[in-house]
């Protein structure tokens, strides 16, 4: 089959002939119609985030397509079914995995980072028929970034909720793939304003339409001050969804008493909590991470409804995923790229 596969840090990803995976007992193959394009494979391929344990590997973490083939014993799918693909994998033992936590797991196997290769490819070899989730109505190519580009920021939200409420702002930094679905996702879960900073012009006009009601120009010197005024003086939640020092510190800075300032982002950024700063008392710091298999199965289920709507989905073939990666890091992804590698 047709790989994309990461051979050194820096890349680029090779496009190679590499072994069709065979399902051995308990497992299943998926034909890959989507794989979303993560800033993390960005982080990945620059080896800002070096965590991959071999190469060359298949990346890909958001995946959705069509059961090819089951193994023996595979008894709750069937070929031809649409499925998206829960990519937390873990050791199936450890504390983490058995409380459902599994993508906490103390060894993680997540698809395309940890021991398995992911969606950049035809074929995807998937260890267990428990990561499936059968879609009905969503389009496989659809649902792909819902395994991650979505789930992660509903499980931030869900453990944010009791912060929220309808006289309290939220802020969202960062409204690339994950923002705009975080968004979106605050929409349905609470009533809480939305406040958004992004500095790119494209992405702010997408915050507003996705939902926030104030999109602020991060570049701008008087962002804190507006946020502060808007907010009344301090917001209760703040999802970070890029985590480097500048947005770490504006998150933190913001924050009111009692407030809540969740790290998703991965940019490498230090948080500083300094707890007298601003007479600010209480405030909460959680780096949230990824989702669970009942998480993503609550977002699959608010897709199926109709009631969560993608962010822009642009598609390209697994040929162009190097122009993929280029255009993520100059930042001219509007939403959320998906690689169709089945075509
Ligand atoms: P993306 O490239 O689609 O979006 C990032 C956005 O941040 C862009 O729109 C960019 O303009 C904006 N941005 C950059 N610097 C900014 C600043 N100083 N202020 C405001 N906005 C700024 O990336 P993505 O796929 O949405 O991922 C976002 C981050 O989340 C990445 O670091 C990724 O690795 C991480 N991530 C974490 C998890 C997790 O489980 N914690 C899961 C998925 C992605
Ligand atoms: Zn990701
Ligand atoms: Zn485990």
């Amino acid at each position: 089959m047709k790989a994309a596969r990461l051979h050194s840090y820096g890349g680029p990803l090779v496009i190679e002939e590499v072994p069709t995976p065979e399902p051995g007992e308990g497992q299943v193959v998926v034909k890959v119609e989507g794989a979303g394009f993560c800033h993390s494979d960005l982080h990945i391929i620059d080896g800002e985030v070096q965590l991959l344990p071999a190469m060359p590997v298949i990346l890909g973490h958001e995946n959705a397509g069509v059961v090819a083939q089951a193994g023996r014993g595979v008894t709750e799918v069937k070929e031809g079914d649409n499925v998206a693909v829960y990519g937390g994998w873990g050791c199936g033992y450890c504390k983490a995995c058995i409380s459902g936590d599994e993508h906490l797991c103390v060894q993680p196997r997540w698809v395309g980072m940890l021991g398995y290769d992911g969606g950049y490819a035809e074929y995807l070899l998937v260890p267990n028929e428990r990561y499936l989730v059968k879609l009905d109505r969503v389009a496989t190519r659809e649902a792909a970034v819902l395994t991650d580009a979505a789930v992660t920021p509903y499980r931030a939200i869900k453990k944010a909720l009791p912060f929220l409420s309808p006289d309290r702002h939220v802020l969202v930094i960062g409204a690339g793939g994950v923002g705009q679905f975080g968004i979106k996702l605050l929409k349905l879960l609470c009533a809480s304003p939305i406040i958004a900073v992004e500095i790119d012009d494209a992405k702010l006009k997408a915050a507003g339409s996705c939902g926030a009601d104030e999109a602020l120009d991060g570049r701008s010197p008087d962002v804190a001050a507006k946020i502060l005024e808007l907010s009344g003086g301090g917001v209760t939640v703040t999802l970070d969804f890029v985590g480097n020092d500048q947005t770490l510190a504006l998150a933190l800075g913001m924050a009111a008493t009692g407030g809540k300032v969740v790290q998703v982002g991965l940019a490498g950024g230090s948080a500083c909590l300094q707890v007298m700063r601003n007479s600010r008392f209480e405030v909460q710091f959680e780096a949230s991470f990824w989702g669970n298999l009942t998480e993503l199965r609550e977002v699959i289920a608010l897709a199926e409804s109709g009631r969560l709507t993608p962010v822009q989905l642009d598609y390209y073939p697994l040929e162009q995923i190097n122009d993929v990666y280029r255009l993520m890091k100059e930042g001219s992804i509007p939403g959320r790229a998906v690689i169709t590698p089945a075509g």
